[in-house]
């Protein structure tokens, strides 16, 4: 299949958003942005750094590339509208796999009504995928927009990405398998969830693509106070106990890719938060609050019974049992 007959094959039928005036076929893309602001993300994903062969099917690959992209725009509080796909294509790739990557993508871009409008497409070493979003919000959702005594809540389970990725690479018996690699291969940006939140005036999102403790700190950084997280009320799935204690508390503070939303909100708010996510049935779990009283940009673990521990952005070493 030669470039051009490729490009027709992904192109849409018809788009879905009214504001495009031209999408793929000439040198770019044109829309009319309205009086909202414009919000636009990155990520890239290399094979064998990002994903690999043997764990995600090539549908998977897309679906995920895209998934992590609209977390991104959750975590800003902005409504999807469009994206583009730079994809470099190495020899190990055949067109139908090609194929299932868009495939992939095209699943969530039903869901969410967004428009693919643009891209590239080169050979090269490796396949790489690089995809733009671009949606539009009127409240942003900064993570400098922490306050003292906020509540922090974070949505669903933590550590269920790193146990389906444990489960694919390892093989054996495992009770809820399929629910653990379905969450590593496709994994739910919370696209509703934060549009849903629109009433509340102030919250802080991040997406945890890094890690829990990651994105805390960048909270924390982000909104000069600290942060305080109880271990005990991290949630986890009714199975995630199956998993050797070390890789449990690894996962779920420093695993990542869980696509959930850690966020912060005054406790006016909290209520409407958690009807929210009841309304949508969305898991919600307030795990600690925002405060003054500590070195600001700083993260604190509260375990049973112990003093308060540092938690650093990637500080699994640095926690004693
Ligand atoms: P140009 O040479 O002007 O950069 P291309 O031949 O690269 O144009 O692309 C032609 C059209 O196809 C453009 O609208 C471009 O955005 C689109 N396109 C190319 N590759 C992709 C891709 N991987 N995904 C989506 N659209 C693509
Ligand atoms: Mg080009």
């Amino acid at each position: 299949m030669d470039e051009f007959s490729f490009i027709d094959s992904i192109k849409q039928t018809y788009y879905r958003q009214s504001s495009l005036i031209k999408g793929i076929g000439d040198d770019a893309a044109v829309f009319r942005a309205q009086d909202l602001d414009l919000v636009t993300a990155k990520d890239m994903f290399v094979e064998n750094v990002h994903f690999a062969k043997h764990t995600m099917q090539p549908f998977h690959i897309g679906y995920k590339a895209l998934a992590a992209n609209l977390s991104d725009l959750a975590a800003m509080g902005a409504k999807p509208l469009f994206y583009l796909v730079g994809i470099s294509i190495s020899d190990g790739w055949s067109a139908t796999d090609i194929n299932e990557i868009f495939q992939g993508m095209k699943e969530l871009a039903d869901t969410y009504k967004i428009d693919l409008i643009g891209g590239d497409t080169v050979s090269g070493n490796e396949l790489v995928i690089s995809i733009t979003v671009i949606g539009h919000t009127n409240k942003v959702r900064y993570r400098s927009l922490a306050k003292e005594d906020d509540i922090i809540f974070v949505t669903g389970t933590l550590g269920d990405s790193q146990a389906g990725l444990h489960i694919l690479n390892n093989g054996g018996t495992y009770v809820d398998k399929d629910y653990y690699v379905n969450r590593h291969q496709m994994p739910i940006p919370r696209i509703e969830f934060s549009q849903r939140l629109h009433n509340i005036s102030r919250l802080a999102l991040n997406d945890i693509s890094d890690g829990i403790a990651s994105e805390a700190n960048e909270i924390a950084q982000a909104s000069q106070l600290s942060i305080i997280i109880y271990e005990d009320k991290l949630p986890v799935h009714p199975s995630y106990n199956q998993f050797d204690t070390e890789l449990q508390h690894k996962w779920k503070l420093f695993g990542g890719e869980d696509f959930e939303l850690l966020g912060t909100v005054a406790k006016n708010d909290w209520d409407e938060v958690q009807q929210v996510a009841r309304s949508l049935e969305v898991q919600i779990t307030e795990i600690g609050y925002v405060s003054c009283d500590h070195p600001v940009g700083q993260v604190f673990l509260q375990r049973k019974n112990e003093k308060l521990q540092r938690l650093e952005k990637k500080g699994y070493n640095h926690l004693s049992r």
